[in-house]
């Protein structure tokens, strides 16, 4: 598993608490609003703007931040009694925006990130994501079986991403959709929809990720363009450039839940649940090597690379939601095999 980088890391020893405290308080934010589902593209913030909007804060996030607070303070009190002994919740994973966190408590235990239910596996595991522009705080709590109560006061790193600011280009290729091709978009929409109804309860995620092709890294998540100073939405996944037809291998097991040819974005299209709704999506592809329902294993091959839908040469995108909230694959990734130039050709 990935470790954090060094800022992160520190921010995470900051947040190594504890408390046993069994008189847990209801979360004041329990009114979490969820994600942004991916066809909204998010209030643009560039620059100066961006500025602006750090500025207003909701009452919400004092809500939220007053509660994180709390838990803070209420974490380095228990700590002087009871030291480390008493924890009974591991995190391990990106403590970052974009990052994916992989937790450990005990059966039957419940877990709740910022008032919201999160899946614990019968032995115990869970999983949390955070968005390319969460918040920089969150809050987990967590209830034992035996009634205790621990909080986690997570503090993530507040990453920059990429942003490309191109004007003057000929405004009908910077927006507009014709009526056929919005009936397409709509349609392969309620395909997978249909796909995301349901996550398996198995922690497929939980011996960690693997490159599925490699190859040069021809598109981060999370970079955004503004076209003629209108912001598009930022880079859903991370793009592999390869050659047509190479094999694309499962990243970590899972489910397939869909496998489409001729999405109008994404061409060929593989969806793989990974568990606790942690969903990849393979796009573009060429060739496709599995169908709903299909169980894979880490390595298994699922299709092929290609250039189908909106690509401009052959590539695999990759993208990995939690919750219907995008994160970033590359954060799941240790180096890429063969980039050290022993590659076997
Ligand atoms: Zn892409």
């Amino acid at each position: 598993m990935m470790r954090p980088s060094l800022p992160a890391m520190m921010l995470a020893l900051s947040s190594l608490t504890v408390s046993a405290c069994a008189a847990d308080k209801p979360a004041a934010a329990a009114a979490a609003s969820e994600p942004a589902p991916e066809t909204t593209a998010p209030a643009a913030a560039p620059d100066a703007a961006s500025d602006a909007a750090m500025e207003f804060v909701s009452d919400d996030a004092i809500a939220r931040r007053a509660e994180f607070s709390e838990a803070m303070r209420d974490v380095e009190e228990r700590q002087k009694v009871f030291g480390d002994s008493l924890e009974r919740v591991s995190l391990e994973g990106s403590f970052a925006q974009g990052g994916l966190l992989f937790g450990e408590t005990e059966p039957g235990a419940e877990v709740r990130l910022d008032g919201d239910t999160v899946m614990v596996g019968d032995d115990g595991r869970f999983v949390v994501g955070f968005g390319r522009d969460s918040a920089l705080t969150a809050l987990l709590v967590v209830t034992l079986s035996d009634g205790a109560v621990e909080r986690r006061a997570i503090e993530l790193e507040d990453r920059e991403f990429p942003v490309q600011r191109i004007d003057g280009l000929d405004q009908s290729k910077v927006s507009g959709f014709t009526p056929a091709q919005l009936e397409k978009i709509a349609a392969d929409r309620v395909k997978k929809d249909a796909a995301r109804e349901t996550s398996q309860t198995a922690a497929d995620w939980a011996e960690g990720f693997d490159w599925p092709v490699t190859g040069r890294i021809s598109g981060v998540f999370g970079s955004q363009r503004i076209l003629n100073g209108e912001p598009k939405r930022p880079h859903s996944g991370l793009d592999i450039a390869a050659p047509q037809g190479t094999p694309i291998r499962a990243p970590a097991p899972g489910v397939i839940t869909l496998a489409e040819e001729g999405m109008y974005f994404e061409g060929g299209l593989v969806l793989l649940d990974h568990g606790h709704w942690l969903e990849s999506a393979f796009l573009h592809l060429s060739r496709l090597d599995v169908e709903p329902g299909t169980r894979v294993e880490k390595g298994d091959v699922i299709g092929a690379v290609g250039a189908t839908g909106r690509a401009t040469g052959p590539h695999l995108h990759w993208s990995l939601k939690w919750r219907g909230r995008l994160v970033d694959p590359r954060l799941t990734l240790g180096e890429m095999p063969g980039a050290g130039g022993d590659e076997g050709g």
